[in-house]
């Protein structure tokens, strides 16, 4: 099959979160399974022309009003021979960020330069004389090429393109003035039998849930909580009226990258057999973070958006928050990597400042969220929501005991320790508060230090778990035949 993936981020290009880690993986894996995939995405200010190949010629694209001329460079995705097609446009993408100013807000452009990557998608088809069977759209970004071919594309070469449409996360919809809306190319007739109309403004990712020919979401649980109220982000009608279309993935991981026997990040690699190993990691992260080097304390890592969806309110929310309270009464220590929110990172400041058995590194940093996934003794990701969450498979895969919040792809991966017999994967809450946070960081403390079998046992678990891309690689391929005329 042909499958064009379209998307504003893939690693290692651009990525500002898991979307980016996903639409990677996904097509080496459909590569793998012996379909031909390709990906479309912008050139941002930060990819570097010089490296890419350019395909020669301007691409005029033609969404909404004006002809837009652009230029588009290629070269190979790592570690296959996908090709990843840039869409050039210094007006609409030569600037830092990808959806706007990190810490800030969106660009109120966003609706011209995500529509122009839309249209773009088929004159690109166009130029180089290949047409996909399917079109997997991922995200509200990369929404248009879907809501396009239900609407007006779906003729002449698309005949036979069929649409998927991936939600990674469906708190961001993009949403702006319906006065944007004649960008996208579309009539005002459109405006409304495409779902577009959202309280009297324009919204994306909803026609994207009404047009496209399949709809898919990166967990089985996220697939059934986004058809209720608290979780759908008011999608969730929409998404119960199409339930028979939606479709509950899990991401996998990208053991080249993720795999503490071979990762290239860390100071001392180590496997399941050499599972003792890993304490060298773990004086290295308390080195590097300037906390006491100290085998006997249990090292807490968290790497994070700062964002309320990750549950950071209830751990560094200032006075409520748990973190505090947890560095404070407890025998721990907790390393902190993560960007986002500025009330968030003033207040890891302050807690570096207050703590001396808290660290936060403030910021992106590939290298540091690896060292934390091995050298840290448990993972905390109390998230309000979690479509899929990587993380806390990356934690599971390197022996450091996740506790996570019982929802999306968390529920799914991993399995709360049960204190009579040793069984579990990690640490389980259900209810996000910071007393339900700071019990169950004292209850795993507690197990750390009493039930050193258990923790062991538990660790070895979750170090044999799978999550190759293999087994969600064909489950996409089961979406995409079922769509295929
Ligand atoms: P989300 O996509 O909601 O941010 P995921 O868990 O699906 O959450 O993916 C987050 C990805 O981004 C993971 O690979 C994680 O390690 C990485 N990440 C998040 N924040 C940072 C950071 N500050 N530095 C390095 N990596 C980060």
């Amino acid at each position: 099959m042909k499958i064009l993936m379209v998307t504003s981020e893939a690693v290692p290009y651009a990525k500002t979160g898991g979307l980016a880690d996903a639409v990677s993986a996904l097509s080496i894996a459909l590569e793998k399974l012996g379909h031909d995939v390709r990906i479309i995405m912008p050139r941002y200010y930060r990819i570097d022309r010089s490296k890419l190949e350019h395909i020669p010629g301007p691409m005029g694209v033609h969404p909404g009003y004006q002809e837009i001329w652009t230029g588009v460079y290629t070269t190979k995705l790592p570690g296959s021979t996908i090709p990843v097609y840039f869409i050039d446009h210094e007006h609409s993408f030569g600037r830092d960020g990808i959806y706007g100013v990190p810490g800030e807000t969106d660009f109120n452009d966003n609706p011209q330069r995500f529509s122009l990557l839309g249209h773009a998608a088929f004159q690109l088809c166009r130029k180089i004389q290949w047409y996909p069977d399917i079109m997997h759209c991922h995200d509200w970004a990369a929404a248009l090429p879907a809501i396009l071919l239900k609407c007006t594309h779906r003729q002449g070469e698309f005949a036979r393109t069929a649409s998927v449409f991936t939600i990674h996360n469906i708190g961001y919809q993009g949403v702006y003035g319906k006065h944007l809306y004649p960008y996208t190319g579309l009539g005002w007739d459109q405006f409304y039998s495409a779902g577009f109309e959202d309280w009297d403004r324009m919204n994306f990712l909803k026609a994207a849930l009404v047009c496209a020919d399949k709809l898919t979401t990166v967990s089985p649980t996220y697939a059934k909580e986004v058809q209720r109220p608290e979780f759908g982000f008011r999608m969730d009608g929409i998404l119960r009226y199409r339930s028979a279309d939606l479709f509950g993935i899990l991401n996998g991981v990208d053991t080249t990258i993720w795999n503490p026997e071979t990762d290239t990040y860390i100071p001392q690699k180590y496997s399941v057999k050499t599972l003792e190993k890993k304490k060298k990691n773990k004086a290295e992260l308390q080195k590097k973070m300037g906390l006491k080097i100290d085998p006997d304390v249990p090292v807490f890592g968290i790497i994070t958006r700062l964002a309320d969806q990750k549950g950071v309110s209830e751990l560094f929310g200032p006075a409520y928050g748990s973190a505090f309270k947890m560095c404070s009464d407890i025998h721990m220590q907790m390393v902190v990597l993560g960007s986002g929110e500025k009330w968030c990172e003033d207040e890891l400041v302050s807690l570096n400042r207050s703590l001396p058995n808290f660290s936060a590194y403030i910021g992106y940093d590939e290298g540091l969220s690896h060292l934390i996934e091995a050298g840290s003794d448990f993972f905390l990701m109390p998230s309000r929501y979690e479509p899929c969450g990587l993380n806390q498979m990356y934690s599971l895969l390197y022996g450091t005991l996740p506790i996570v919040r019982k929802t999306g792809g968390l529920a799914d991966t991993v399995e709360n320790y049960d204190e009579k017999t040793g069984a579990g994967t990690g640490f389980v809450l259900e209810n996000l508060t910071p007393q339900s946070i700071y019990d169950t960081v004292g209850w795993a403390t507690y197990a750390w230090y009493n039930k050193k079998e258990h923790i062991q046992k538990m660790q070895e678990r979750g170090m044999k778990q799978q999550f190759g891309w293999e087994v969600s690689a064909k489950k996409y391929e089961d979406v995409y035949k079922s769509i295929q005329t």
